[in-house]
Parts: structure tokens; sequence; C-alpha cells
């Protein structure tokens, strides 16, 4: 009765020893098939013409639901589609460099760097499309304003110093902003120096960017006169 009283505990010890392997490694196949699952329902999420080289007849019908003054689309994944608020700010970035549009595109294509604007002005005064205006671009620090905003990175035709911009990047700008507010029912184009504005700016929301950079902070009143004169 002992031998069968010891043998049945020792049974008892060896099928409770393989039963917590068994869990982990049930468990576990289920996290594996959860995370699968997850990923997919993110990247079928994608509309079809993100990160992509489109037809120049998928490019004619993107511009034509955005700015007309587009000369370069290449649409990045790294959004919301589409935006949760409607469009009440324009914030404007620098871009830091002087990069062309094509490089650019090519950095917002990578989904690592999670970053993105809807628009970019090359210092030749050209415009490029990333992120469809009705989505949400991830440019500012910041979701409250990146959810209301349309974002534009301009080119420096100087890096570092000033941060100059160039005089056609500059005037590209305005006619850019005088566009967008336009079609998306802005009739006032304020700039305040914080959140309260309909322009606002990267260094608004991150105290640990100079963005937009010295030379376009010290002409955001003028922009914001210049766009207002012209609605
Ligand atoms: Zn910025």
């Amino acid at each position: 009765m002992d031998n069968e009283g010891n043998e049945g505990a020792m049974g008892e010890e060896s099928r409770q020893s393989w039963a917590i392997p068994i869990i982990l490694l049930v468990g576990f196949l289920v996290l594996v098939v959860a995370v699968g699952v997850l990923c997919l329902v993110e990247y079928r999420s994608l509309p079809d013409n993100v990160g992509r080289v489109l037809t120049a007849e998928e490019q004619a019908d993107v511009i034509a639901e955005n700015s007309l003054l587009t000369d370069y689309v290449f649409l990045s994944p790294n959004a919301d589609f589409p935006r949760e608020e409607p469009i009440t700010r324009i914030t404007v970035h620098h871009m830091a460099g002087d990069l062309s549009l094509e490089e650019l595109g090519n950095r917002f294509a990578n989904r690592d760097r999670r970053a993105s604007s809807h628009y970019a002005i090359d210092s030749a005064g050209n415009v490029a499309l990333y992120v469809e205006e009705k989505n949400r671009a991830w440019t500012s620090s910041n979701r409250d304003n990146d959810e209301r905003a349309v974002t534009i990175e301009v080119a420096n035709d100087q890096v570092g110093g000033d941060w100059h911009v160039s005089d056609a990047a500059f005037d590209r700008l305005v006619e850019l902003l005088v566009d967008i507010c336009k079609r998306n029912g802005i009739t006032e184009f304020t700039y305040t120096g914080d959140d309260n504005g309909t322009l606002t700016t990267h260094n608004m929301f991150n105290d640990q960017t100079i963005c937009p950079g010295p030379y376009l902070s010290g002409r955001l009143g003028e922009l914001a006169n210049e766009v207002n004169s012209r609605l």
C-alpha cells in the first residue's frame, strides 16, 4: 500500500512537472497567433496606394483630391487613415536639411521611422505630397495637433546656422498655405505664437526641437499676414 501510495504521489508530481511547460507553450503559441493576426490586420488596413510608385493616372487622381500645386507624389504608410478631426490648422516645419522631394519620400517610406508629413517644398519651390489631407500625418510629436493639421516640411538652403529657406520655397509656401486654407474653409489664418492660432509649429509641442528653425520662426507673423491678405 505504501509503495502504491508513493507511486501515486510520484505520478501526480510528474504530471504537474509536464503541465507547466505545456501551459507555457500553449500560451506562447496563442501569443504568436495573436501578434500575427494584429500585424495582418494593420497591413491590410493600409490603403493600396501607399508605399509604392503610383502610375501617372493614380498620381493625377490623388492630386485632384489634394493641392493642385503638387509636383511629386509618393504616399507614405506612416499615417492614420483617415484623420479623426476636421482640418483647422496648418503646421510649418523645416527639413533640417536640403533634401530632394524623392529623398524625403524615401525616408517617409521607411515604416520604422514612423514619421511623415502631408507636403514638402524643396529649395527650388517644388511641392511633394506624402500623405493625403484626409489622413493624419505623423509630423509634430503631438497627436492632438496632427489630427487637426495639414503639415508642411520646407527645405533649408543653408544647413545649420539660421537654417535659411530659399525665396522660391518661401513664396511657394505662401501659395500652398493659401490653397490649403481655401479648400478647407479656413477663412482667417492666424499666428499667435501658441496653439490657439491657425498656424502652428513643431516647437510649440516639443521643447527638444528648434523646428522650424530661426529663419522661418522670424517670418511667421509676416507669413500669416501674407496668407491672410490672399484669403
Ligand atoms: Zn518639425
